[in-house]
């Protein structure tokens, strides 16, 4: 059995932060480098995959979609 540090359980609190902000960018399209919903955010200018979960734009948008909607 595996007993976690404080700053272990802090961590995988950080990690599920991290990746309902990516299910909520998910579903909306980003404005940055244009990933369509459902597809991850990719840097612009490698291609590479986001390592942050979105582009603060699509953030923003998902943010702001409640209420234009
Ligand atoms: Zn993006």
């Amino acid at each position: 059995m595996t007993r976690y540090s404080a700053t272990e359980l802090r961590h995988l609190d950080a990690l599920g932060e991290f990746q309902s902000t990516r299910q909520d960018a998910l579903t909306v399209e980003c404005p940055r480098c244009e990933a369509p919903v459902d597809q991850l955010c990719v840097n612009t200018i490698t291609g590479e995959l986001l390592r942050a979960p979105a582009h603060p734009e699509r953030i923003a948008r998902f943010e702001r979609k409640d209420v234009q909607a």
